[in-house]
């Protein structure tokens, strides 16, 4: 055996530079360092030569074996660092894209505008208290001096669960269960969901309203009417906003008044919203009715008051220019969006 016939680094070199990934490499190595590979059967042979042969081709092959351990090892970084490079390449972040935005919830128009009255009365020192909406006839209606023949009952298209059992037609009833647990003077207002059955393209089975009541011994209708101007002109944000009060009926105040505001999308001088009147009734309002005191069991000698309703609905439809009450109820977030 000589020398030269046994492996030449140059073979092996060019092989090694020829590995197209790590597999081929491996075979590679295999096929010079590996049990039976070139050099290490190279090596078995040695104890045939010689002693001095022996030394010299042992040196040798140490120093081939070296050499090719070293290229090997070489070409497998390179390889693994070119896989790295691949990969990462392919997994790049382009951070000059736009990102996905998050679409965020809103609240509904109809909770703005009761988040708003609430902001306003309790700036005022109105206490927001709250009732049941399943309420007994008692609180709905007896107690509000609307005897069971009373013909403002006709008026109300109440959903009766049994005798005595009803959804609370207005926010009313919650005026009285204040009453009942609190002593004058005393201001609260109360908002949520009531209901009627009525349903039209201005009426909806269940509608939000809002109640007031301020109790006190020297409490005037010059008090209530200052109140509510204040009131209105805020919430449209018009400081020269008319405000008119007309005489009216309600069974738990006397007197009453409906309140109407210069229309707030014609300016006064007519349209389809407010039928060509110039005026747009939003509220009604009254001293309480003596009656509703003495039931309640405070003395109208001593204390008087006024009370205020209105409907939610109709003040978020002026507020915004909405001209349909169905959207509020249909949840299009196409229309939701724009209160955001
Ligand atoms: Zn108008």
């Amino acid at each position: 055996m000589s020398l030269s016939s046994m492996a030449s680094v140059a073979e092996a070199a060019r092989d090694i530079a020829a590995a197209a990934d790590l597999p081929a490499l491996e075979q590679i190595r295999l096929h010079w360092l590996g049990k039976k590979g070139i050099l290490t059967q190279a090596m078995q042979q040695l104890g045939q030569l010689s002693p001095e042969a022996r030394r010299e081709a042992g040196q040798l092959l140490n120093v081939r074996k070296t050499e090719v351990q070293s290229l090997l090892q070489a070409r497998r970084t390179a390889l693994e660092n070119a896989r790295i490079q691949e990969r990462m390449a392919g997994e790049r972040v382009d951070v000059t894209l736009p990102g996905r935005r998050v679409a965020l919830g809103s609240s509904h128009p109809i909770r703005q505008t009761l988040e708003w009255i609430e902001q306003y009365f309790s700036g005022l020192g109105f206490e927001i208290s709250d009732g049941p909406e399943i309420e007994d006839d008692y609180h709905n209606f007896e107690a509000l001096n609307i005897p069971e023949d009373h013909p403002a009952r006709a008026m109300h298209d109440t959903f009766y669960f049994d005798q005595n059992r009803v959804l609370r037609t207005h926010t009313s009833p919650v005026q009285i269960r204040f009453l009942e647990a609190h002593q004058p003077p005393l201001r609260m207002i109360a908002t949520g969901r009531v209901y009627r059955r009525d349903s039209d393209i201005t009426h909806t089975p269940m509608f939000h309203q809002v109640e007031g009541l301020l109790l006190d011994e020297e409490a005037s209708f010059a008090d209530l009417r200052g109140l509510l101007e204040d009131f209105l002109q805020s919430f449209f944000a018009r400081p020269d906003l008319p405000v008119r009060f007309r005489p009216s009926y309600f069974p738990f105040t006397e007197p009453s008044a409906e309140v109407d505001v210069g229309c707030v999308i014609c300016g006064g001088s007519g349209c389809r919203v407010c039928k060509q009147s110039g005026w747009l009734e939003v509220l009604g309002c009254g001293m309480v009715h003596p009656a509703v005191l003495a039931g309640a069991g405070v003395d109208g000698e001593v204390f008087g008051g006024f009370a205020f309703g209105m409907g939610i609905e109709r003040l978020t439809m002026l507020r915004y220019g909405v001209n349909d009450l169905r959207l509020f109820f249909e949840n299009d977030l196409r229309f939701l969006k724009q209160f955001s």
